[in-house]
């Protein structure tokens, strides 16, 4: 179609031709790592010459010569780069991340070359200056008011010797980004708490078995090993009754990047935090936060602290009820100890059996992974009417499973990819991602989308089973690729989740509200082993513990986000001491003892591995306004499948990608904005007095 003309006859290296697989797949199972970067030199070559031909056009600048022309142009690199990075996530190796820190920089350079080049930005700011006359329709004109935001924003106004600075920071960052996340994961790697079956105290089998499987992996059969992959991790810190080896891997757990040695972030957060800040005061903002904010549905730093602010003394002062709870059982027992960071999720373990007769165990053998994926999928077709069909294809590893997408009559929509288990070639966390995204411009482009998650592998011939947090994660992430999947737009700029951070949380966390509909409940939460329905009595207690601990979710949470808004509201990093930081700011917001961040800085990927989310961390609860509030309009009609408000819910939020700004979209949604109610009652904080 588009981009560098290929050889007449096949390439040896697969990644130069043709996606010729099944759903025009690229060919995963032939790639070698070797084949990244001449296919990477190619494609940045080609894009770059198309970039040139774009820019030195004699002719007058006009949207198809100029704006179109972008759109179309960059082809091969798009492909070669998503390729890349699903195997730099989901299937790493030391020679894929050798690939990856080589190309890093390259691929930053190439990006800051495209939106730091003065007589493009020249074309761009003319069509711009005359936009009202050139008959765009509306989805024109948003895109070229977004390539003209995004020329601004990188830069492209500035003087030259500014332009040079910038380019040198963006190299700079990228290489740190890729750096700081390849260290957390060789932490990762390099751990695993190896116990006999005398450690074990307290673990429900399934712990037992992940812990068994997790130990052959690593090469000690018949031994069982805990690792720092949250689901590992954390079922351990719920479930086992030995408090030394409690505090043994949650401190393994909690210093993830801050060990001394080669793979300590703590340099790289100080120069990443100092590059940001040099970067937001060349473009004329005061902070790496204001110039965040200022693209975002929020525009302001002091708008999205106005949120947290209002949510972090009332989560604070139910977290505060929750520690005496925990303290009085501690007492009770006979405990005579204060509870440390590591003991509570084992007691609120305890206590939510005693207080509600519930605990994980419990539950966790009717959450069948299989079966919360077909959960996920009648949710889908209930309100937008997709089918997913199993397909057998070649993908990259044999874990990742693959279904057709299809709607009424048929029609392909996309394909979805889901890659479910934990392995030690993947980073941690979960997150949608994909191979080809939706666009018309070229013709009808079907989506590619992926689910990468970090489920416990069940040894061979057991069922894998999820904790209701795992299935939440599951329903989360899909609401993601549906996002990319019902994508509906002309420009793949505008494609799919190609949204502001704070908006694009949104369709993802709004699904996991499907999750806890009774009806989808009682169908799918079905026993692994007897195949019966959860007891209604038991569902009953589950949903009734949805308030439960809120007060440390929100906690653990909230203050991850206020820390980022800090740290990047540094004027510049000189002399600063990250723990030292982190430490003083955690003593300002007045954080509880007995709670450690959600994630600590050393090892904060949504900030340092990539940036995706600096000074954006806030965005999770932003978007839960939103979807606290969206999920209302169903409730209010009496049915979680409300078929037109799921029209609705389609039209202006999962298939209009960035068609809109997204204050206009949730509005046409809604009617009006949304109010910050539905999320305090929704966490069981309406009533709590802040603290
Ligand atoms: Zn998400």
């Amino acid at each position: 179609m588009n981009g560098m003309t290929r050889p007449t006859s096949a390439s040896k290296n697969p990644l130069l031709n043709d996606w010729t697989g099944p759903f025009g797949l690229p060919p995963l199972g032939a790639i070698k790592p070797e084949h990244f970067r001449p296919a990477f030199d190619r494609a940045l070559a080609a894009h770059r010459a198309e970039i040139d031909t774009i820019s030195a056009n004699p002719a007058t600048p006009s949207f198809g010569n100029t704006i179109e022309a972008l759109e179309k142009s960059g082809h091969d690199l798009d492909r070669v780069s998503n390729v890349f990075f699903v195997l730099a996530g989901a299937a790493t190796s030391d020679e894929i991340e050798a690939v990856e820190r080589e190309v890093s920089p390259l691929l930053a350079r190439h990006s800051n070359a495209l939106y730091l080049d003065r007589v493009l930005y020249a074309r761009v700011a003319a069509l711009y200056g005359r936009r009202d006359s050139l008959g765009l329709n509306a989805e024109q004109a948003r895109l070229l008011d977004r390539y003209h935001t995004r020329f601004v924003r990188a830069g492209a106004a500035l003087d030259k010797p500014a332009q040079d600075r910038l380019a040198a920071i963006n190299e700079q960052l990228a290489s740190l980004g890729t750096q700081f996340g390849q260290n957390v994961l060789a932490d990762e790697k390099a751990y695993a708490l190896v116990l006999d079956e005398g450690d074990l105290a307290g673990l429900p089998d399934f712990a037992r078995a992940a812990a068994r499987a997790a130990a052959e992996e690593r090469g000690h059969p018949g031994k069982f090993a805990i690792t720092l992959a949250r689901s590992s991790c954390e079922s351990f810190l719920q479930f086992s009754s030995r408090r030394d080896l409690r505090e043994k891997i949650f401190q393994a757990w909690i210093k993830r990047g801050e060990n001394g040695g080669a793979t300590d972030n703590r340099a790289l957060i100080a120069e990443m935090v100092g590059l940001r800040a040099e970067r937001a005061k060349l473009l004329g903002f005061a902070t790496y936060a204001d110039y965040r904010l200022d693209d975002q549905m929020a525009k302001t730093p002091a708008a999205a602290r106005e949120l947290l602010d209002n949510v972090w003394g009332r989560a604070r002062a139910k977290a505060a009820a929750e520690r005496d709870a925990l303290q009085k059982m501690i007492a009770e027992e006979g405990g005579n100890f204060a509870l440390s960071p590591h003991d509570w999720r084992y007691y609120t373990e305890k206590l939510r059996k005693a207080r509600y007769d519930l605990d994980e165990a419990e539950i966790k053998p009717y959450f069948q992974l299989d079966k919360m994926i077909d959960a996920a999928f009648e949710t889908a077709h209930r309100l937008f009417g997709l089918s997913f069909t199993p397909v057998e294809v070649p993908l990259y590893h044999p874990d990742a499973r693959a279904w057709d997408v299809t709607e009424a009559g048929g029609r392909h929509v996309g394909l979805f990819i889901g890659d479910y288990f934990a392995r030690g070639s993947k980073h941690s966390g979960a997150w949608m991602t994909s191979l080809r995204d939706q666009e018309k411009l070229t013709g009808d482009v079907r989506p590619v989308i992926l689910n990468v998650c970090n489920f416990s592998k069940p040894a061979a011939g057991e069922k894998a089973l999820l904790s209701f947090d795992d299935a939440r994660t599951l329903f989360h992430e899909f609401g993601h690729a549906l996002h990319g999947l019902l994508s509906n737009v002309t420009y793949p700029l505008l494609a799919g989740t190609s949204v502001s951070s704070d908006f694009v949380e949104l369709p993802s966390q709004l699904y996991e509200h499907w999750l806890e509909v009774p009806e989808i409940l009682q169908k799918y939460a079905r026993h692994a082993r007897t195949g019966e329905p959860m007891p209604q009595a038991l569902l009953d207690r589950l949903l009734a513990t949805r308030t439960f601990n809120q007060g440390f979710a929100t906690v653990e949470y909230t203050a991850c986000a206020l820390v980022d808004l800090d740290i990047h509201a540094l004027p510049d990093a000189a002399k600063l001491d990250v723990s030292q930081f982190e430490r003083d700011d955690l003593e300002r917001i007045a954080m509880p003892a007995e709670i450690v961040m959600r994630h600590r800085l050393p090892h904060f990927q949504h900030l340092f591995s990539g940036g995706g989310y600096a000074a954006g961390y806030y965005s999770y609860m932003w978007s839960e306004v939103l979807d606290a509030d969206a999920f209302e309009a169903f409730e209010e009609t009496g049915n979680a499948f409300d078929p037109a408000t799921a029209q609705r819910l389609r039209d202006w939020i999962y298939s209009s990608g960035n068609l809109r700004d997204p204050a206009e979209a949730y509005k046409a949604f809604r009617g009006r904005l949304p109010t910050v109610d539905a999320l305090l009652k929704k966490r069981g904080l309406a009533d709590a007095v802040p603290a």
